[in-house]
């Protein structure tokens, strides 16, 4: 194995969406960092880091040194330096970008008539460096449990409710980019960002080439929020749930 990192995606390859980590996955993470620098890199923000990873007892006397935090696709990076978490950088809107951003989102539901009556949390959620949309609340998961995911895969299966959204929003603000992000969300990030852009951050800030990176994630097909990293040309593992990120760390554990 001559990998020196190994990244991994959050939602549907560490853990099940918005979910804490399951305790397997905490074990054998453990033990990847005592023999490799591990990067978690997701759309999300760090409190969500915090929620689904750090929290995890399995982790406690983990090597935390070699894990490397990447948030909204890397425009935020976290170290930890004596078992404190530290931002290496943060890329952030202005209050005025944010202001705009919103209020093009806001049309968009309004126009298109996609304003959910019942909704969990906040719709708008800014996470500093991307503003996302969540159409049913951001707590939905948090509330409803199961059942929040099965609403929320029932509310738009062939995307063509957030792909109309997309459409719509994408020319009142044509200096950001917007994008579908997961099952019911749009998210809107400065041109350019996607998860091989926070590979590049991360090679860079750590002296790494493509070659030293695997890449693990569960949507590396065309279109696909993991794709980017595998189109930039670091190996990639496909994985359908985290069980099998579980098998593949367990798999390189065995041969090192
Ligand atoms: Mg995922």
């Amino acid at each position: 194995m001559t990998k020196k990192l190994i990244a991994f995606d959050l939602d549907g390859t560490l853990a099940p969406s918005k979910s804490a980590l399951p305790e397997r996955m905490g074990e054998v993470l453990n033990r990847l960092l005592n023999n490799f620098m591990v990067c978690v890199i997701s759309g999300g923000k760090f409190e969500q880091f915090q929620k689904q990873v750090l929290s995890s007892n399995k982790l406690k006397d983990a090597k935390l040194e070699n894990l490397h935090l990447m948030p909204t696709c890397g425009t935020r990076y976290y170290v930890s330096k004596n078992k404190k978490w530290e931002v290496v950088y943060e890329e952030n809107f202005t209050p005025r970008q944010k202001q705009k951003i919103i209020t093009a989102l806001n049309k968009g539901l309004d126009s298109l008539n996609l304003r959910e009556k019942k909704v969990y949390g906040e719709l708008i959620e800014d996470r500093l460096s991307q503003i996302t949309l969540s159409v049913l609340g951001q707590d939905i998961v948090d509330v409803l449990g199961e059942k929040g995911i099965q609403i929320k895969e029932a509310w738009d299966p062939d995307n063509l409710k957030k792909e109309k959204l997309r459409e719509f929003v994408a020319p009142l603000i044509p200096e950001f980019e917007v994008k579908v992000g997961g099952l019911t969300s749009i998210d809107v990030t400065k041109p350019g960002i996607d998860k091989a852009y926070g590979m590049k951050k991360l090679m860079d800030g750590l002296n790494l080439v493509k070659e030293d990176i695997l890449f693990v994630g569960d949507r590396l097909s065309p279109g696909g929020n993991d794709y980017p990293v595998k189109e930039f040309g670091i190996d990639s593992i496909e994985i359908n749930h985290w069980q099998e990120t579980a098998l593949v760390v367990e798999t390189i554990l065995a041969v090192i």
